[in-house]
């Protein structure tokens, strides 16, 4: 069997348009590698239901489905608005969570921020839906935020409200947070994303809230998307298992014209210490109402493959759009298209080889020499027996032509290599690289067949992440 699909993986978030038993097996069928359940929207009853209905569909499919949760964090939130409010720029709008009305001719926003009458001052700017509405500020009185609408548009319930540079005092982790990573720990969720990252110490406390279990690690994702994390980023990068850029918020918190050079950073530095990075928001928003993507956004999904991203992520798109399997469809044929041009170039490769190089660990050297081989001998596919994954994202991030087939006995390890461009992951409940055990699994998967040749990567003693040190070329008999 050939493996007919992407390299590239796509990340689907779940939402009233998709989270039916149909859908998801229908985007699964597509080749959806990985379901977001965005923790903001939804309580936790209905979140684990979601779940179990994730599991129930890909039961059958031997490299499973990664399940993500994203953390809300301290997001600001507009409350409940009874209908949608369409405004027009220059509307006099009143932010508050107080019962007194003093502006009669105001339209009122009631919100769900504690002390945002502090937060602000005259002339401040108030951005709500990732900028796409801004009102300055022109007077704080009491509880009431008088603001003018400085761009028409339509206000729904719970919105997101940015107020760039703000610092979150209490860092990034808040007591709800805290509430459903306990929540992802006891449904097994196999990524757990931080919202509004500030530093390592925020990947820290995440991390220190799940309880150490050999048999269920799961990835702790960093949604860069302040200031700070991006004046940080070499040490959540490290401190991290998984990277998104998360250009809704990060638009707003930088100008937006910063977007795309800064993308390209993270991108990169991710790459070179090998954590899967997905770059998400807006990649084919016109897609939430039509059924084709414009120009500007086949490329954007095209550019951000050619960057290094492991990963694409859809949110409106998937959730709420009319058209979900077919985002998803059209995102595997720009995928299937553009990966053409990087394995082949080998452009990406050349750039973290020279990266890599200076390291001078061994595990690094194993990667980069798995990659020489690759390319200089007629290779069917590269074997990582792996109890963490490590292995395979070293060489992953190399991306070489050849499918990465990494076998591993744990059921979260799997499920996160679904992150991971050109990673095809598979579970084997007792492995053993010792013999032909392995080749014989992978026969039996309808993956391997007489004749292939494959390079072996893995580390020796078997079992000790991370310690990548043997390289090894089989003819299979
Ligand atoms: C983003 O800001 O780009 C993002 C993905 O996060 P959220 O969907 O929580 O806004």
């Amino acid at each position: 069997m050939k493996i007919k699909m992407p390299k590239t993986k796509v990340i689907a978030t779940l939402g009233p348009a998709s989270w039916d038993e149909q859908m998801i097996t229908k985007l699964l069928k597509a080749g959806v590698d990985a379901f977001r359940l965005n923790m903001s929207h939804g309580d936790f009853q209905d979140m684990a239901k979601i779940i179990k209905r994730i599991r129930h569909c890909s039961t059958d499919m031997a490299r499973g489905v990664a399940i993500i949760i994203d953390l809300p964090g301290p997001k600001m939130r507009l409350g409940e608005i009874p209908s949608p409010i369409h405004l027009k720029k220059g509307d006099e709008v009143v932010f508050t969570n107080g019962k007194k009305h003093s502006y009669k001719d105001a339209v009122y926003l009631p919100h769900e921020i504690s002390g945002f009458e502090k937060k602000v001052k005259k002339n401040d700017i108030i951005y709500m839906s990732d900028g796409v509405l801004q009102f300055k500020v022109l007077e704080v009185k009491g509880k009431e935020i008088l603001t003018k609408a400085l761009l028409p548009g339509t206000v729904r319930s719970h919105k997101g409200i940015n107020l760039p540079g703000i610092d979150f005092k209490d860092g990034a982790i808040t007591d709800y947070d805290r509430a459903c990573i306990e929540f992802a720990v006891k449904n097994k969720v196999d990524v757990i994303c931080v919202s509004f990252v500030g530093g390592k110490e925020d990947i820290d406390k995440a991390r220190a809230l799940i309880p150490e279990d050999p048999h269920y690690r799961p990835f702790i994702l960093a949604k860069v998307e302040r200031i700070r994390a991006v004046e940080h980023i070499e040490e959540i990068v490290q401190a991290a298992d998984a990277i998104m850029v998360a250009r809704g918020d990060l638009g707003v918190e930088l100008p937006i014209e910063e977007i795309p050079v800064i993308q390209k950073r993270i991108i990169r530095l991710a790459n070179m210490y090998a954590r899967p990075v997905v770059v998400a928001t807006q990649m084919m928003e016109s897609m939430v109402d039509n059924l084709r993507p414009t120009r500007a956004e086949v490329t954007d999904v095209a550019n951000a493959i050619l960057d290094g991203a492991d990963a694409i992520m859809f949110s409106e798109e998937t959730a709420v759009g009319k058209y979900p399997l077919e985002v998803v469809k059209m995102a595997m044929k720009i995928a299937l298209m553009t990966e053409q041009e990087l394995l082949e170039t080998g452009a990406m490769s050349e750039v973290i080889r020279e990266m890599v190089r200076d390291s001078k660990r061994i595990d690094d050297m194993i990667s980069i020499a798995t990659y020489d081989v690759l390319c200089n001998v007629s290779v069917d596919y590269v074997v990582t027996p792996t109890t963490s994954g490590t292995t395979a994202r070293r060489i992953s991030r190399l991306r070489p032509y050849q499918w990465i087939l990494a076998v591993t006995d744990n059921l979260t390890v799997r499920n996160v290599m679904n992150l991971s461009f050109g990673v095809y992951p598979l579970y084997m409940s007792r492995l053993n690289i010792v013999g032909n055990d392995l080749t014989s699994f992978l026969e039996a998967q309808g993956i391997l067949k007489k004749g292939n040749r494959i390079v072996i990567t893995s580390g020796m003693p078997f079992g000790v992440p991370g310690t990548t040190n043997s390289l090894k070329v089989i003819d299979v008999q």
